[in-house]
Order: C-alpha cells, then structure tokens, then sequence
C-alpha cells in the first residue's frame, strides 16, 4: 500500500465570518502544522491607524504604516477562547482589532497596493516555509498560487451574520443581528471589488458551502480532501 504525504501549504480563503478561522485552527492543529491568519495584519495595520488618529485616506501614509509596522504573534496568554497574543509595541490588541471600529474601516487599508504589497511578502516568505494552513481572501490567488491544497469556504450572508453574531454574543458583547449583516456585506462588497488582490476563488480551488454543515462536518470533509 502507498502512503501518501498530506499537502503541506494549505491556502483558506472566503468572505467574512464564513468560519475560516475555526477550519484553519482546527485543520493546523489536526496536521501539526501552523496556522496563520493574515487578517491579523490587515486588522493590526487599520488598529494602529485609528488608534494614531490617522486619516485613512491617505494612502502613502498608511502605506508606509503598513511597511514599518511590528506585529507580534505569540502564543496564547489566556484562555479567553484567542488562538494566540495579538502585540503591538507592549499592547496586547488581541480583541481591539476585532472590534467594530477595525471591522468598518479594514477593507479601506486592505484595498491599499502598497499595504498589500508589504504585508503578502511578509506572508509569503513564511508561507513557503511550508506545513502551513494560510487563511485570508487572496491566499491561493496572490500569496500562494503554488499551495498544494486551496480551499474557498463559503456561505451565505445570513448564515455568516448569524455566526458573527453568536460569536459576539459569546464574548459578552452588544451585537445586533441586522446592523452586522448590513457590515458584512458591505465589507464583501469592498473585499471582491477592489483593483488588487479581490477576493475570489482560485480556478484551482475546492469550493465548499458550509451553509449546512456544521464546523465539525467541515473539517472532516478538507481532512479528507488532504488523504
Ligand atoms: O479574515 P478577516 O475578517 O479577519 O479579515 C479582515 C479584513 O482584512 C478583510 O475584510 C479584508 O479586507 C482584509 N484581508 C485581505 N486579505 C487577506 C486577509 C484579510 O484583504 N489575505
């Protein structure tokens, strides 16, 4: 019998709230592999900016923000339901940059070749190390087209909404049901229109729906796809 070898670059892509990130972990952790979640940087740079003050329209600016910035990774310091430390300077931003001030005004600065530009090199670079899940909206497209495996999860707007919400909720946060669904479309909207990098699946990538599945069906199917 032959062994077969599971792929080891993974790239993850879809729209918002479409449960990436739980695939992600789960899969990085099923395979021993790292999980890395680009959104981290995109939200890191437009936390930074908002925090400073600073006119997110002015492109150059943020791009420069963008290329110098110091976003620490470092493994979870609670067990308040985070997969790692967000840092940045001596701040632990792990839940700032989750908030609905970065959610509102992310795709502005992702939209941003520079800020692109500055932060997929930096994903690539560590994405070619390999035994890697990368989860983002231009992974298999952009950062990795050579991945071994590339999925697009998807699902739809009110079922992503929904989860949003429940998640929030989990958390001990205010969220109201029809104000994130107004968001999250227009968060894909600006996500899959813009010039650079929009979000779409890769010609090679496997399309699932997760509309009726739930996250443990979901990683059983992708676990499947890497035998
Ligand atoms: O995945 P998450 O919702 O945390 O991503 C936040 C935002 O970062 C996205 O809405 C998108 O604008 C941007 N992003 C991106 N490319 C990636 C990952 C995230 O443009 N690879």
């Amino acid at each position: 019998m032959t062994k077969t070898t599971p792929p080891s670059t993974i790239a993850l892509d879809g729209p918002a709230a479409s449960g990436k990130s739980t695939l992600g972990q789960s899969l990085a952790n099923a395979l021993g592999y790292l999980f890395f979640d680009t959104g981290i940087m995109y939200r890191a740079v437009t936390w930074i900016a908002l925090s400073r003050d600073m006119d997110l329209r002015d492109e150059d600016m943020i791009t420069q923000l963008a290329q110098g910035a110091q976003i620490d990774i470092r493994p979870p310091s609670q067990t308040d339901g985070r997969s790692c430390d967000i840092v940045i300077g001596d701040k632990d931003v792990t839940w700032d940059i989750r908030s609905s001030e970065v959610d509102a005004n992310v795709s502005v600065v992702s939209a941003y070749a520079g800020v692109r530009k500055a932060l997929s090199e930096q994903q690539r670079r560590i994405g070619l190390r390999g035994k890697v899940v990368m989860v983002g909206r231009d992974i298999g497209t952009v950062v990795l087209p050579e991945a071994d495996l590339k999925i697009y999860l998807d699902a739809s707007t009110e079922e992503r909404a929904k989860r949003r919400h429940d998640e929030l909720i989990a958390r001990g946060e205010q969220a109201d049901y029809a104000d994130i669904l107004e968001k999250v479309i227009e968060r894909d909207r600006l996500d899959s229109s813009r010039a650079v990098a929009p979000l779409r699946p890769a010609d090679d990538a496997v399309i699932i729906d997760s509309d009726k599945m739930d996250a443990g069906q979901v990683v059983a199917r992708v676990l499947e796809l890497c035998k």
